[in-house]
């Protein structure tokens, strides 16, 4: 028996479901791979599902690369604000913490999640788990998808594919929007793991894992061209580079390319300066000792003085030129070989994606087939840590619910 519903939503994560609340017309059926809904979502924020943020709308558009303006009508139409009164509106209030991350205020993103499950239930959509969607297909002539899972086919005139990206693949999303896009003559842009630390070659920092830096400049170099630079926060862990910093820099980061970090927050000019300074009120005074009145880490400056093999007892007279040099590019443009980006396992996005340039992005509307949508993740859009994910997958959500209700006539 084949089922007809008015829209089929592919997969019950951030997009999906939001996209389930606020479908006010017709039958609404959503498939879901996995034995229950929003996996990814409940992950989210370290469990605490940091859902927006609060800042500046003006300022979002920055926050996805060079994609950002796509999002632009989408973000305007459902706002931060918007976000926050939804849940507000469902009983879930909000806590926004000082560096302006939108949670429930529960702290649990459970409370998210059940928000939305109960609004879809309210909202009479039929959600059916262990669900994998293996292929659609659209009849041109009469305008309608056929839908398969791996035992059941349904029927629908609107389609929206809110599939996720590829990254955590234990949570659902194993990148399977991706074939149904090409699938239904979609581009999808090359994808690959994004919001991840960066393996680089012969890391001399493992021992210095948890140290942290605060807002400082990381540049970008391919074939000895500076590409891009930014300034965050890096994290030096075991293994490798992370932190906030690094990880917005990962959707533009490829192997074999070079990282340099000012990880004192002064030009080369500025700490040469600093060191004759000392050195001329006080030759005798320990070269390491000019570091104490900088915010840096003591283990940090004694790794750099191991890393340029000068000894930490050198004083300031005897600083050669070449250590002196070392020093200064060690701790101003410090270099590192990538090796690679972590992958998908730990990535928290994914970049690339169902191409933009086949996406209506006022109705998030196929340009190709009439009544494809796309929501979240599965579109080319990556945003940087600090709620502009979800924010994207509801508000890229709400934008194709919109047309669906304004076409739907019941
Ligand atoms: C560890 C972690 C922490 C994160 N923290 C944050 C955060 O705090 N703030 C933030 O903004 N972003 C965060 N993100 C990113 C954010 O969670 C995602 O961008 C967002 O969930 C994307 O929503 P989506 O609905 O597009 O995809 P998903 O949430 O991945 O949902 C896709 C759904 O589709 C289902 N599906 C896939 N294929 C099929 C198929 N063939 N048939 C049926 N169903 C299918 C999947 O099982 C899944 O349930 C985090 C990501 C990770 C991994």
């Amino acid at each position: 028996m084949i089922t007809d519903f008015s829209t089929i939503i592919i997969g019950a994560g951030a997009a999906g479901l939001f996209a389930g609340c606020n479908i006010k017309k017709g039958k609404t059926l959503v498939l879901e791979k996995n034995n229950s809904p929003g996996k990814k979502l409940l992950l989210s924020g370290a469990g605490q599902c940091n859902y927006t943020h609060a800042g500046d709308l003006d300022d979002f558009i920055n926050k996805y690369g060079e994609n950002g303006s796509f999002l632009r009508p989408a973000l305007y139409n459902f706002k931060n604000s918007n976000a926050i009164g939804f849940f507000k509106e469902l009983g879930v209030g909000s806590v926004i913490r000082e560096d302006g991350k939108v949670f429930p205020e529960s702290l649990k993103s459970s409370d998210i999640l059940n928000a939305l499950i109960n609004r879809c239930k309210l909202n009479n959509v039929d959600i059916r788990y262990n669900s994998p969607v293996v292929s659609i297909s659209f009849n041109n002539e009469l305008e309608f998808f056929t839908v398969k899972t791996n035992n059941e086919k349904f029927t629908s005139k609107n389609i929206i594919l809110s599939t996720g990206g590829s990254s955590y693949p234990n949570t659902g999303s194993t990148g399977d929007g991706f074939s149904i896009a090409l699938s239904l003559n979609h581009k999808v842009v090359l994808i690959s793991p994004c919001l991840t630390p960066i393996n680089v070659k012969d890391y001399s920092f493992s021992d210095l894992s948890g140290i942290s830096f605060n807002d400082i400049k990381i540049t970008l170099w391919r074939n000895n061209k500076k590409i891009k630079e930014t300034t965050g926060d890096v994290l030096l862990t075991h293994k490798n580079l992370s932190g906030p910093g690094i990880l917005n820099f990962s959707r533009y980061i490829m192997k074999d390319d070079t990282i340099k970090i000012n990880f004192i927050n002064l030009s080369e000019e500025e700490l040469s300066t600093l060191i004759d300074r000392q050195t001329k009120e006080n030759g005798k005074q320990l070269v390491k000792s000019i570091f104490k009145d900088i915010n840096i880490s003591k283990r940090f400056i004694e790794k750099i003085f191991e890393i340029c093999q000068v000894s930490e007892d050198t004083i300031c007279s005897q600083l050669n030129k070449k250590d002196r040099l070392n020093l200064i590019k060690s701790l101003c443009e410090h270099s590192f070989k990538v090796e690679s980006l972590v992958g998908y396992h730990l990535a928290m996005a994914t970049s690339g994606g169902v191409s933009l340039d086949e996406i209506n992005r006022k109705t998030m509307q196929s340009k190709i087939i009439k009544g494809l949508y796309f929501a979240g993740e599965v579109i080319d859009i990556d945003g940087d840590t600090g709620g502009y994910n979800i924010q994207a997958a509801f508000s890229t959500a709400m934008l194709a619910v919109k047309d669906i209700n304004k076409n739907l006539t019941e």
